[in-house]
Protein backbone atom coordinates (compact mmCIF):
# COMPACT_ATOMS: atom_id res chain seq x y z
CA UNK A 1 0.00 0.00 0.00
CA UNK A 2 1.20 3.88 -1.13
CA UNK A 3 2.28 5.75 2.07
CA UNK A 4 -0.21 8.49 1.86
CA UNK A 5 1.69 10.56 4.10
CA UNK A 6 4.22 11.69 1.45
CA UNK A 7 1.18 13.14 -0.84
CA UNK A 8 -0.22 16.48 -0.80
CA UNK A 9 -4.44 16.74 0.09
CA UNK A 10 -5.64 17.60 -3.00
CA UNK A 11 -7.85 20.13 -0.71
CA UNK A 12 -10.74 21.93 -0.74
CA UNK A 13 -9.07 25.09 -1.59
CA UNK A 14 -10.13 23.81 -5.38
CA UNK A 15 -13.28 23.75 -4.56
CA UNK A 16 -16.37 26.40 -3.31
CA UNK A 17 -18.26 25.59 -0.50
CA UNK A 18 -16.78 22.68 0.28
CA UNK A 19 -16.44 22.59 4.56
CA UNK A 20 -13.34 21.16 6.86
CA UNK A 21 -14.05 20.63 9.89
CA UNK A 22 -12.36 19.37 12.96
CA UNK A 23 -11.47 15.58 12.07
CA UNK A 24 -9.80 14.41 14.96
CA UNK A 25 -12.09 16.21 17.07
CA UNK A 26 -15.28 15.15 15.45
CA UNK A 27 -17.68 12.94 16.86
CA UNK A 28 -18.24 11.12 14.13
CA UNK A 29 -16.19 11.18 10.27
CA UNK A 30 -17.92 10.35 7.40
CA UNK A 31 -16.54 9.63 4.52
CA UNK A 32 -19.07 9.83 0.93
CA UNK A 33 -17.67 7.88 -1.85
CA UNK A 34 -18.34 8.15 -5.50
CA UNK A 35 -16.61 5.37 -7.14
CA UNK A 36 -16.13 7.54 -10.35
CA UNK A 37 -13.30 10.44 -11.40
CA UNK A 38 -14.14 13.50 -10.05
CA UNK A 39 -14.50 14.80 -13.67
CA UNK A 40 -17.61 12.79 -13.52
CA UNK A 41 -18.78 12.99 -10.07
CA UNK A 42 -18.50 15.86 -9.52
CA UNK A 43 -22.11 16.71 -11.10
CA UNK A 44 -23.70 13.66 -8.71
CA UNK A 45 -27.23 15.19 -7.07
CA UNK A 46 -26.64 12.47 -4.00
CA UNK A 47 -22.92 13.65 -2.74
CA UNK A 48 -24.71 17.36 -2.72
CA UNK A 49 -27.66 16.06 -0.73
CA UNK A 50 -25.57 14.06 1.59
CA UNK A 51 -22.95 16.28 2.25
CA UNK A 52 -25.29 18.69 3.01
CA UNK A 53 -27.38 16.79 4.97
CA UNK A 54 -24.15 15.60 7.74
CA UNK A 55 -22.58 18.97 7.36
CA UNK A 56 -26.42 19.82 9.12
CA UNK A 57 -24.65 18.53 12.51
CA UNK A 58 -22.04 20.13 13.47
CA UNK A 59 -20.44 17.27 15.95
CA UNK A 60 -19.69 15.64 12.23
CA UNK A 61 -16.71 15.86 10.00
CA UNK A 62 -17.72 14.80 6.21
CA UNK A 63 -15.53 14.46 2.85
CA UNK A 64 -16.01 13.39 -0.28
CA UNK A 65 -13.83 10.53 -1.97
CA UNK A 66 -13.93 10.19 -5.40
CA UNK A 67 -11.95 7.65 -7.67
CA UNK A 68 -8.35 8.88 -8.14
CA UNK A 69 -8.07 9.41 -11.95
CA UNK A 70 -6.35 6.62 -14.22
CA UNK A 71 -2.71 8.23 -13.85
CA UNK A 72 -3.02 7.99 -9.71
CA UNK A 73 -3.86 4.84 -10.21
CA UNK A 74 -1.65 3.54 -12.28
CA UNK A 75 1.09 4.82 -10.04
CA UNK A 76 -0.77 2.88 -7.30
CA UNK A 77 -1.48 5.90 -5.48
CA UNK A 78 -4.88 4.58 -3.13
CA UNK A 79 -8.30 6.83 -2.52
CA UNK A 80 -8.01 9.88 0.31
CA UNK A 81 -10.49 12.27 0.82
CA UNK A 82 -10.81 15.47 -1.58
CA UNK A 83 -11.02 18.03 1.46
CA UNK A 84 -7.68 17.03 3.51
CA UNK A 85 -6.60 14.01 1.97
CA UNK A 86 -7.44 11.41 4.42
CA UNK A 87 -7.44 7.99 3.71
CA UNK A 88 -10.55 5.42 3.90
CA UNK A 89 -9.79 3.94 6.97
CA UNK A 90 -9.91 6.88 8.65
CA UNK A 91 -13.73 7.31 8.53
CA UNK A 92 -16.25 5.75 11.02
CA UNK A 93 -18.87 5.41 8.32
CA UNK A 94 -18.47 5.33 4.46
CA UNK A 95 -21.45 6.41 2.83
CA UNK A 96 -21.10 4.77 -0.75
CA UNK A 97 -23.14 6.33 -3.83
CA UNK A 98 -23.79 3.39 -6.38
CA UNK A 99 -25.89 4.61 -8.88
CA UNK A 100 -24.24 2.76 -12.15
CA UNK A 101 -23.82 -0.75 -11.93
CA UNK A 102 -20.27 0.06 -13.36
CA UNK A 103 -19.03 1.79 -10.62
CA UNK A 104 -19.80 -1.58 -8.45
CA UNK A 105 -15.85 -3.56 -9.45
CA UNK A 106 -14.33 0.17 -8.84
CA UNK A 107 -15.85 0.93 -5.27
CA UNK A 108 -14.15 -3.32 -4.33
CA UNK A 109 -10.98 -1.93 -6.41
CA UNK A 110 -11.05 1.44 -3.82
CA UNK A 111 -11.36 -0.89 -0.77
CA UNK A 112 -8.51 -3.23 -1.54
CA UNK A 113 -6.16 -0.16 -2.02
CA UNK A 114 -7.12 1.27 1.28
CA UNK A 115 -6.13 -2.63 3.18
CA UNK A 116 -9.87 -2.42 3.79
CA UNK A 117 -11.01 -6.15 3.51
CA UNK A 118 -14.23 -6.39 0.51
CA UNK A 119 -16.21 -8.96 2.88
CA UNK A 120 -17.80 -7.57 5.62
CA UNK A 121 -17.20 -11.12 7.72
CA UNK A 122 -13.77 -10.34 6.70
CA UNK A 123 -14.04 -7.19 8.79
CA UNK A 124 -16.20 -8.48 11.34
CA UNK A 125 -13.20 -10.46 12.85
CA UNK A 126 -11.17 -7.17 13.49
CA UNK A 127 -14.60 -5.10 14.11
CA UNK A 128 -14.09 -1.37 15.01
CA UNK A 129 -10.77 -1.58 13.29
CA UNK A 130 -12.53 -0.50 9.70
CA UNK A 131 -15.26 1.80 8.93
CA UNK A 132 -18.73 1.01 8.82
CA UNK A 133 -20.08 0.66 5.03
CA UNK A 134 -23.30 2.19 4.00
CA UNK A 135 -24.55 1.58 0.35
CA UNK A 136 -27.19 3.58 -1.41
CA UNK A 137 -28.38 4.55 -4.38
CA UNK A 138 -30.58 3.99 -7.92
CA UNK A 139 -28.52 1.14 -9.09
CA UNK A 140 -27.91 -1.03 -5.62
CA UNK A 141 -31.21 0.16 -4.39
CA UNK A 142 -32.33 -2.07 -7.12
CA UNK A 143 -30.89 -4.91 -6.82
CA UNK A 144 -28.88 -4.86 -3.90
CA UNK A 145 -27.75 -8.48 -3.87
CA UNK A 146 -24.54 -8.31 -5.82
CA UNK A 147 -22.84 -6.71 -2.52
CA UNK A 148 -25.04 -7.19 0.09
CA UNK A 149 -21.63 -9.34 1.34
CA UNK A 150 -19.91 -6.61 0.86
CA UNK A 151 -21.75 -4.11 2.72
CA UNK A 152 -22.75 -3.61 6.64
CA UNK A 153 -25.87 -2.06 5.34
CA UNK A 154 -27.62 -1.53 2.23
CA UNK A 155 -30.36 1.66 2.37
CA UNK A 156 -33.12 1.03 -0.35
CA UNK A 157 -34.80 4.29 -1.43
CA UNK A 158 -34.86 7.72 -1.77
CA UNK A 159 -32.43 8.86 1.45
CA UNK A 160 -33.58 12.78 2.17
CA UNK A 161 -34.66 11.82 5.70
CA UNK A 162 -33.33 8.76 6.34
CA UNK A 163 -29.98 9.91 5.92
CA UNK A 164 -30.53 12.44 8.69
CA UNK A 165 -31.60 9.29 10.92
CA UNK A 166 -28.44 7.43 9.84
CA UNK A 167 -26.06 9.88 11.07
CA UNK A 168 -27.84 10.11 14.61
CA UNK A 169 -28.08 6.70 15.30
CA UNK A 170 -24.65 6.52 14.40
CA UNK A 171 -24.08 9.80 17.75
CA UNK A 172 -25.95 8.07 20.07
CA UNK A 173 -25.55 4.07 19.47
CA UNK A 174 -22.26 2.67 20.77
CA UNK A 175 -20.39 1.75 17.33
CA UNK A 176 -20.97 -2.27 18.17
CA UNK A 177 -24.47 -2.08 17.56
CA UNK A 178 -24.86 0.31 14.38
CA UNK A 179 -25.27 -2.93 12.52
CA UNK A 180 -28.11 -4.34 15.00
CA UNK A 181 -31.72 -4.28 15.18
CA UNK A 182 -31.32 -1.31 18.05
CA UNK A 183 -28.93 0.98 15.22
CA UNK A 184 -29.26 0.83 11.30
CA UNK A 185 -31.94 -2.10 11.57
CA UNK A 186 -34.83 0.00 13.12
CA UNK A 187 -34.68 2.71 9.91
CA UNK A 188 -37.02 2.12 7.14
CA UNK A 189 -34.85 0.76 3.98
CA UNK A 190 -31.73 -0.54 5.11
CA UNK A 191 -31.33 -4.08 4.43
CA UNK A 192 -28.78 -6.12 6.90
CA UNK A 193 -26.38 -8.71 5.59
CA UNK A 194 -28.57 -11.57 7.93
CA UNK A 195 -32.12 -9.72 7.42
CA UNK A 196 -34.33 -12.54 4.73
CA UNK A 197 -36.09 -9.39 3.33
CA UNK A 198 -38.16 -8.55 1.74
CA UNK A 199 -36.95 -4.51 2.96
CA UNK A 200 -39.64 -1.89 1.17
CA UNK A 201 -38.49 0.93 -0.58
CA UNK A 202 -38.50 4.35 0.63
CA UNK A 203 -39.45 7.85 -1.08
CA UNK A 204 -40.05 10.94 -0.07
CA UNK A 205 -44.08 12.20 -0.19
CA UNK A 206 -43.39 15.55 -0.56
CA UNK A 207 -40.14 16.86 -2.38
CA UNK A 208 -41.25 20.85 -1.04
CA UNK A 209 -40.66 19.31 2.81
CA UNK A 210 -37.20 18.07 2.30
CA UNK A 211 -34.23 20.08 2.82
CA UNK A 212 -32.41 20.49 -0.67
CA UNK A 213 -29.38 22.25 -0.64
CA UNK A 214 -28.92 26.11 -1.91
CA UNK A 215 -24.69 26.25 -1.23
CA UNK A 216 -23.62 23.80 -4.01
CA UNK A 217 -19.91 22.12 -4.02
CA UNK A 218 -18.29 23.79 -7.38
CA UNK A 219 -15.03 23.03 -7.98
CA UNK A 220 -12.69 26.72 -8.13
CA UNK A 221 -11.08 25.59 -11.13
CA UNK A 222 -10.10 22.91 -13.14
CA UNK A 223 -7.00 22.72 -15.69
CA UNK A 224 -7.70 22.78 -19.67
CA UNK A 225 -6.47 19.04 -19.75
CA UNK A 226 -9.37 18.29 -17.02
CA UNK A 227 -12.19 20.13 -19.12
CA UNK A 228 -11.38 17.79 -21.86
CA UNK A 229 -11.61 14.68 -20.03
CA UNK A 230 -14.27 15.74 -18.39
CA UNK A 231 -16.58 12.91 -18.55
CA UNK A 232 -19.73 15.84 -18.27
CA UNK A 233 -20.95 17.71 -20.92
CA UNK A 234 -22.17 20.41 -18.37
CA UNK A 235 -20.34 23.03 -17.40
CA UNK A 236 -20.13 23.25 -13.38
CA UNK A 237 -23.39 24.27 -12.86
CA UNK A 238 -25.89 24.87 -10.07
CA UNK A 239 -28.38 21.24 -9.54
CA UNK A 240 -31.54 21.80 -9.26
CA UNK A 241 -33.82 19.18 -8.84
CA UNK A 242 -37.40 19.61 -10.38
CA UNK A 243 -39.05 16.34 -10.03
CA UNK A 244 -38.66 12.55 -9.25
CA UNK A 245 -40.47 9.60 -10.28
CA UNK A 246 -41.86 9.98 -14.26
CA UNK A 247 -45.27 10.37 -15.33
CA UNK A 248 -44.61 7.45 -18.44
CA UNK A 249 -43.95 4.08 -18.88
CA UNK A 250 -41.13 3.47 -20.92
CA UNK A 251 -40.93 -0.16 -20.18
CA UNK A 252 -36.27 -0.10 -20.18
CA UNK A 253 -36.52 2.60 -17.89
CA UNK A 254 -34.83 2.00 -14.18
CA UNK A 255 -35.50 5.57 -12.94
CA UNK A 256 -39.10 5.86 -13.98
CA UNK A 257 -40.43 2.02 -12.82
CA UNK A 258 -38.08 2.00 -9.33
CA UNK A 259 -38.79 5.76 -8.17
CA UNK A 260 -42.58 6.18 -8.98
CA UNK A 261 -44.82 7.89 -8.24
CA UNK A 262 -44.16 11.25 -9.84
CA UNK A 263 -43.78 14.19 -8.15
CA UNK A 264 -42.86 17.76 -8.83
CA UNK A 265 -41.34 20.62 -6.57
CA UNK A 266 -43.33 23.43 -6.98
CA UNK A 267 -42.60 26.09 -8.88
CA UNK A 268 -42.27 28.70 -5.63
CA UNK A 269 -40.19 26.31 -4.12
CA UNK A 270 -38.03 25.69 -7.16
CA UNK A 271 -38.02 29.91 -7.41
CA UNK A 272 -36.85 30.15 -3.60
CA UNK A 273 -33.86 27.44 -3.77
CA UNK A 274 -32.58 29.38 -7.01
CA UNK A 275 -32.60 32.46 -5.26
CA UNK A 276 -30.81 31.19 -2.48
CA UNK A 277 -28.87 29.41 -4.30
CA UNK A 278 -27.60 31.71 -7.18
CA UNK A 279 -25.67 34.23 -4.82
CA UNK A 280 -24.56 31.18 -2.50
CA UNK A 281 -22.98 29.07 -5.50
CA UNK A 282 -20.55 30.57 -8.02
CA UNK A 283 -21.97 29.44 -10.92
CA UNK A 284 -24.39 31.24 -13.63
CA UNK A 285 -25.65 28.09 -14.80
CA UNK A 286 -28.18 25.67 -14.14
CA UNK A 287 -28.88 22.21 -14.65
CA UNK A 288 -32.78 21.12 -14.15
CA UNK A 289 -32.25 16.96 -12.65
CA UNK A 290 -35.54 14.94 -12.94
CA UNK A 291 -36.38 11.65 -14.66
CA UNK A 292 -39.25 13.52 -16.57
CA UNK A 293 -38.15 17.55 -16.82
CA UNK A 294 -40.07 17.78 -19.49
CA UNK A 295 -42.87 16.59 -17.54
CA UNK A 296 -43.04 19.78 -14.99
CA UNK A 297 -46.07 21.54 -15.09
CA UNK A 298 -44.66 24.86 -14.60
CA UNK A 299 -41.57 23.92 -16.72
CA UNK A 300 -41.80 27.79 -19.06
CA UNK A 301 -42.32 29.42 -16.13
CA UNK A 302 -39.68 28.00 -14.01
CA UNK A 303 -37.02 28.67 -17.51
CA UNK A 304 -38.01 32.12 -17.69
CA UNK A 305 -37.18 32.58 -14.31
CA UNK A 306 -34.01 31.38 -14.18
CA UNK A 307 -33.40 33.76 -16.83
CA UNK A 308 -34.46 36.73 -15.07
CA UNK A 309 -32.19 36.11 -12.81
CA UNK A 310 -29.71 36.72 -15.21
CA UNK A 311 -28.23 32.98 -15.05
CA UNK A 312 -28.51 30.37 -18.09
CA UNK A 313 -29.82 26.84 -17.99
CA UNK A 314 -29.50 23.56 -20.22
CA UNK A 315 -31.93 20.75 -20.19
CA UNK A 316 -31.92 16.64 -20.43
CA UNK A 317 -33.60 15.45 -23.19
CA UNK A 318 -37.32 16.67 -24.43
CA UNK A 319 -39.93 14.50 -24.82
CA UNK A 320 -41.07 15.36 -28.34
CA UNK A 321 -44.93 16.07 -27.05
CA UNK A 322 -43.57 19.14 -24.90
CA UNK A 323 -41.69 21.15 -28.07
CA UNK A 324 -43.89 23.92 -28.79
CA UNK A 325 -43.12 27.54 -29.71
CA UNK A 326 -42.95 28.60 -25.85
CA UNK A 327 -40.29 26.46 -25.46
CA UNK A 328 -38.39 26.90 -28.79
CA UNK A 329 -38.40 30.58 -27.92
CA UNK A 330 -37.57 30.34 -24.54
CA UNK A 331 -34.45 28.32 -25.41
CA UNK A 332 -33.74 30.50 -28.08
CA UNK A 333 -33.58 33.50 -25.31
CA UNK A 334 -31.19 30.95 -23.26
CA UNK A 335 -28.89 30.55 -26.27
CA UNK A 336 -29.16 26.60 -25.95
CA UNK A 337 -26.89 25.45 -28.65
CA UNK A 338 -27.37 22.03 -28.49
CA UNK A 339 -30.90 19.74 -27.79
CA UNK A 340 -30.95 15.78 -26.90
CA UNK A 341 -33.96 13.79 -28.06
CA UNK A 342 -34.57 9.99 -27.24
CA UNK A 343 -36.20 7.96 -29.93
CA UNK A 344 -35.02 4.76 -28.78
CA UNK A 345 -35.85 3.37 -32.08
CA UNK A 346 -36.19 3.58 -35.13
CA UNK A 347 -39.38 1.08 -35.95
CA UNK A 348 -42.53 2.76 -34.54
CA UNK A 349 -43.42 -0.91 -33.43
CA UNK A 350 -40.07 -0.95 -31.52
CA UNK A 351 -40.66 2.46 -30.38
CA UNK A 352 -44.25 1.47 -29.05
CA UNK A 353 -43.39 -1.56 -27.44
CA UNK A 354 -40.72 0.08 -25.22
CA UNK A 355 -43.63 2.59 -24.33
CA UNK A 356 -42.67 5.80 -26.49
CA UNK A 357 -46.03 6.74 -28.83
CA UNK A 358 -44.59 8.31 -31.70
CA UNK A 359 -44.43 8.06 -35.50
CA UNK A 360 -41.02 8.74 -37.56
CA UNK A 361 -42.86 11.40 -39.01
CA UNK A 362 -43.62 13.64 -35.91
CA UNK A 363 -39.67 12.86 -34.57
CA UNK A 364 -39.03 14.73 -38.12
CA UNK A 365 -41.19 17.28 -37.92
CA UNK A 366 -40.18 18.08 -33.98
CA UNK A 367 -36.26 17.74 -35.25
CA UNK A 368 -36.55 20.12 -38.29
CA UNK A 369 -38.71 23.05 -36.08
CA UNK A 370 -35.79 22.78 -33.44
CA UNK A 371 -33.22 23.37 -36.10
CA UNK A 372 -35.21 26.49 -37.55
CA UNK A 373 -34.87 27.94 -33.82
CA UNK A 374 -31.40 27.96 -34.19
CA UNK A 375 -30.39 24.76 -32.12
CA UNK A 376 -27.12 23.78 -34.18
CA UNK A 377 -26.03 20.59 -32.13
CA UNK A 378 -29.00 17.85 -31.91
CA UNK A 379 -28.19 14.59 -29.82
CA UNK A 380 -30.17 11.29 -30.56
CA UNK A 381 -30.52 8.19 -28.17
CA UNK A 382 -30.87 4.61 -29.81
CA UNK A 383 -31.30 1.43 -27.98
CA UNK A 384 -30.30 -1.47 -29.62
CA UNK A 385 -31.08 -5.04 -28.41
CA UNK A 386 -34.95 -4.32 -27.40
CA UNK A 387 -37.06 -7.44 -27.68
CA UNK A 388 -37.28 -9.00 -30.56
CA UNK A 389 -35.65 -6.01 -32.69
CA UNK A 390 -32.06 -6.28 -33.61
CA UNK A 391 -32.33 -7.16 -37.28
CA UNK A 392 -34.95 -4.23 -38.13
CA UNK A 393 -33.32 -1.85 -35.84
CA UNK A 394 -29.45 -2.47 -37.72
CA UNK A 395 -31.38 -1.62 -40.96
CA UNK A 396 -33.90 0.89 -39.42
CA UNK A 397 -31.68 3.49 -37.54
CA UNK A 398 -29.56 4.71 -40.30
CA UNK A 399 -32.68 4.86 -42.70
CA UNK A 400 -34.14 7.07 -39.95
CA UNK A 401 -30.66 9.47 -39.57
CA UNK A 402 -30.70 10.19 -42.94
CA UNK A 403 -34.26 11.28 -43.06
CA UNK A 404 -33.96 13.40 -39.80
CA UNK A 405 -30.40 15.02 -41.18
CA UNK A 406 -31.99 16.06 -44.68
CA UNK A 407 -34.72 18.18 -42.83
CA UNK A 408 -32.19 20.23 -40.60
CA UNK A 409 -30.04 23.37 -41.24
CA UNK A 410 -26.55 22.85 -43.16
CA UNK A 411 -25.13 23.80 -40.09
CA UNK A 412 -26.65 21.06 -37.81
CA UNK A 413 -24.32 18.67 -35.65
CA UNK A 414 -25.94 15.48 -35.09
CA UNK A 415 -24.25 13.52 -32.60
CA UNK A 416 -26.32 9.43 -32.84
CA UNK A 417 -25.50 7.74 -29.30
CA UNK A 418 -26.71 3.76 -30.10
CA UNK A 419 -26.10 1.78 -26.98
CA UNK A 420 -27.09 -1.51 -26.46
CA UNK A 421 -29.96 -2.12 -24.27
CA UNK A 422 -29.76 -3.07 -20.58
CA UNK A 423 -32.29 -4.84 -18.90
CA UNK A 424 -32.62 -3.91 -15.43
CA UNK A 425 -34.30 -5.18 -12.43
CA UNK A 426 -37.10 -3.80 -11.56
CA UNK A 427 -38.31 -2.99 -14.76
CA UNK A 428 -40.69 -4.93 -17.43
CA UNK A 429 -38.28 -6.61 -19.32
CA UNK A 430 -35.89 -7.62 -16.35
CA UNK A 431 -35.84 -11.03 -18.18
CA UNK A 432 -35.32 -9.92 -21.79
CA UNK A 433 -31.61 -11.35 -21.91
CA UNK A 434 -31.93 -12.98 -25.44
CA UNK A 435 -29.31 -10.53 -27.17
CA UNK A 436 -26.60 -11.73 -24.10
CA UNK A 437 -26.55 -15.30 -24.79
CA UNK A 438 -23.84 -17.08 -27.12
CA UNK A 439 -24.65 -16.19 -30.95
CA UNK A 440 -26.92 -13.71 -30.41
CA UNK A 441 -24.39 -11.82 -28.50
CA UNK A 442 -22.26 -11.85 -30.88
CA UNK A 443 -24.78 -10.85 -33.67
CA UNK A 444 -25.66 -7.46 -31.11
CA UNK A 445 -21.99 -6.59 -31.18
CA UNK A 446 -21.45 -6.87 -35.16
CA UNK A 447 -24.98 -5.16 -35.30
CA UNK A 448 -24.25 -2.46 -33.23
CA UNK A 449 -19.92 -2.28 -35.09
CA UNK A 450 -21.79 -2.49 -37.97
CA UNK A 451 -24.31 0.80 -37.16
CA UNK A 452 -21.40 2.63 -36.20
CA UNK A 453 -19.85 2.76 -39.67
CA UNK A 454 -22.71 3.06 -41.60
CA UNK A 455 -23.64 6.20 -39.22
CA UNK A 456 -20.33 7.28 -40.09
CA UNK A 457 -21.23 7.46 -43.72
CA UNK A 458 -23.75 10.19 -43.25
CA UNK A 459 -23.05 14.20 -43.47
CA UNK A 460 -23.04 15.76 -40.28
CA UNK A 461 -23.37 13.00 -38.26
CA UNK A 462 -21.21 11.90 -35.21
CA UNK A 463 -22.11 7.99 -33.91
CA UNK A 464 -21.03 7.36 -30.36
CA UNK A 465 -22.26 4.53 -28.02
CA UNK A 466 -21.47 2.08 -25.11
CA UNK A 467 -19.77 -1.17 -26.01
CA UNK A 468 -22.07 -4.29 -26.02
CA UNK A 469 -19.21 -5.89 -24.25
CA UNK A 470 -19.44 -3.52 -21.25
CA UNK A 471 -23.28 -3.43 -21.36
CA UNK A 472 -23.09 -6.97 -21.02
CA UNK A 473 -21.08 -6.90 -18.03
CA UNK A 474 -23.39 -3.91 -16.81
CA UNK A 475 -26.82 -6.37 -17.35
CA UNK A 476 -25.29 -8.88 -15.49
CA UNK A 477 -24.56 -7.08 -12.47
CA UNK A 478 -28.07 -5.55 -12.74
CA UNK A 479 -29.71 -9.04 -12.56
CA UNK A 480 -27.42 -11.28 -11.13
CA UNK A 481 -27.70 -12.68 -7.11
CA UNK A 482 -24.71 -12.63 -4.70
CA UNK A 483 -22.80 -15.28 -6.27
CA UNK A 484 -21.44 -12.89 -8.71
CA UNK A 485 -19.22 -10.78 -5.65
CA UNK A 486 -16.48 -12.94 -5.73
CA UNK A 487 -16.26 -12.14 -9.68
CA UNK A 488 -16.49 -8.77 -8.64
CA UNK A 489 -13.20 -8.67 -6.44
CA UNK A 490 -11.10 -10.69 -8.33
CA UNK A 491 -12.28 -8.26 -11.00
CA UNK A 492 -11.59 -5.40 -9.09
CA UNK A 493 -7.69 -6.52 -8.28
CA UNK A 494 -7.30 -7.09 -12.31
CA UNK A 495 -8.23 -3.55 -12.75
CA UNK A 496 -11.45 -3.49 -14.11
CA UNK A 497 -10.76 -3.51 -18.02
CA UNK A 498 -12.59 -5.67 -20.42
CA UNK A 499 -9.67 -8.45 -21.02
CA UNK A 500 -9.86 -8.96 -16.94
CA UNK A 501 -13.18 -9.75 -16.92
CA UNK A 502 -12.55 -12.76 -19.41
CA UNK A 503 -10.26 -13.77 -17.00
CA UNK A 504 -12.09 -13.67 -14.10
CA UNK A 505 -15.14 -15.85 -15.82
CA UNK A 506 -12.03 -18.10 -16.71
CA UNK A 507 -10.77 -18.50 -13.92
CA UNK A 508 -14.04 -19.12 -11.84
CA UNK A 509 -15.67 -21.26 -14.46
CA UNK A 510 -18.26 -19.03 -15.30
CA UNK A 511 -19.82 -19.14 -18.41
CA UNK A 512 -21.83 -15.84 -18.52
CA UNK A 513 -24.32 -17.23 -21.05
CA UNK A 514 -25.76 -20.04 -18.84
CA UNK A 515 -26.26 -17.71 -16.41
CA UNK A 516 -28.51 -15.35 -18.28
CA UNK A 517 -30.48 -18.38 -19.63
CA UNK A 518 -31.07 -18.30 -15.93
CA UNK A 519 -31.85 -15.25 -15.05
CA UNK A 520 -34.54 -15.42 -17.98
CA UNK A 521 -36.10 -18.59 -16.62
CA UNK A 522 -36.24 -17.85 -12.92
CA UNK A 523 -39.69 -16.90 -10.96
CA UNK A 524 -37.79 -16.30 -8.07
CA UNK A 525 -34.55 -13.69 -9.30
CA UNK A 526 -32.65 -12.53 -6.08
CA UNK A 527 -33.09 -8.79 -6.72
CA UNK A 528 -37.26 -9.58 -5.06
CA UNK A 529 -35.84 -8.76 -2.10
CA UNK A 530 -36.36 -5.13 -2.40
CA UNK A 531 -40.44 -4.08 -3.06
CA UNK A 532 -41.13 -1.11 -4.52
CA UNK A 533 -44.63 -1.08 -3.10
CA UNK A 534 -46.08 -1.26 -6.89
CA UNK A 535 -48.41 -4.13 -7.50
CA UNK A 536 -47.07 -7.66 -8.27
CA UNK A 537 -49.27 -7.78 -11.74
CA UNK A 538 -48.12 -4.32 -13.06
CA UNK A 539 -44.68 -5.59 -14.49
CA UNK A 540 -46.54 -8.97 -16.07
CA UNK A 541 -49.25 -7.02 -17.78
CA UNK A 542 -46.66 -4.36 -18.87
CA UNK A 543 -44.99 -7.05 -20.88
CA UNK A 544 -48.07 -8.38 -22.21
CA UNK A 545 -49.02 -4.91 -23.21
CA UNK A 546 -45.55 -4.30 -25.24
CA UNK A 547 -46.00 -7.25 -27.33
CA UNK A 548 -49.16 -6.07 -27.91
CA UNK A 549 -47.85 -3.03 -29.25
CA UNK A 550 -50.02 -0.77 -26.45
CA UNK A 551 -48.74 2.45 -25.17
CA UNK A 552 -49.93 2.88 -21.11
CA UNK A 553 -51.51 6.00 -20.41
CA UNK A 554 -48.74 8.52 -17.93
CA UNK A 555 -50.33 8.31 -14.62
CA UNK A 556 -52.45 11.43 -13.54
CA UNK A 557 -54.61 12.51 -10.72
CA UNK A 558 -57.09 9.91 -9.21
CA UNK A 559 -55.35 6.73 -10.94
CA UNK A 560 -55.10 3.27 -8.80
CA UNK A 561 -53.41 1.49 -11.30
CA UNK A 562 -50.17 0.49 -9.82
CA UNK A 563 -51.34 0.44 -5.94
CA UNK A 564 -48.84 3.34 -5.43
CA UNK A 565 -50.97 6.47 -4.68
CA UNK A 566 -54.12 6.79 -2.10
S1 LIG B 1 -51.19 4.68 -8.93
FE1 LIG B 1 -51.45 5.46 -10.99
S2 LIG B 1 -50.70 7.58 -10.91
FE2 LIG B 1 -49.94 6.55 -9.06
S3 LIG B 1 -47.88 5.83 -9.65
FE3 LIG B 1 -49.31 4.15 -10.01
S4 LIG B 1 -49.88 4.34 -12.18
FE4 LIG B 1 -48.96 6.30 -11.56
Amino acid sequence: MTEVASLPARGSAGDFNAIIKDFKGADLRVGIICPAEFLAGKSHLAMQILYFLAHQFPSIACERIFLPPVSERRQGIFPRSRETGRPLREFDLLAVSLSFELEYPWFLWMLQQSGIPVFQQQRLEREGQYPFILLGGLAISANPTPLRDVAEAIFVGEADIAFHDILETCLVTPRTEWGGNTGFGKIPGILLPEQEGPVQRVWVQDLDQVPYPVAQIIPRELSKSERKRSASPLPDSFLLEVNRGCPNWCRFCLAGHFTRPFRNRSLSTLQKILEEGAPATPTKHVTLIGSAVADFPNLIDLLRFINTLGLEFSLPSVRLDQVDENLLEILRINGTRTLTIAPEAASEKTRRGAGKPWTNEEIIEVTRQISQAGIRKLKFYFLLGLPDSLESEGAEIPKLVKQIASVTHPNTRLEVSVNPFVPKAQTPLAQCVQYYVGEQFNLLHRTWRDLQRELRKIPRVSPEGYDPRWARIQALLSLAGKDVTPLLAAWAEEGVTLGGWSSVLRDHGWDASEHFEQLAATNDPEWRIVTTGVSAEILPAERTLMAAGKISSPCQQGCKRCGLCP
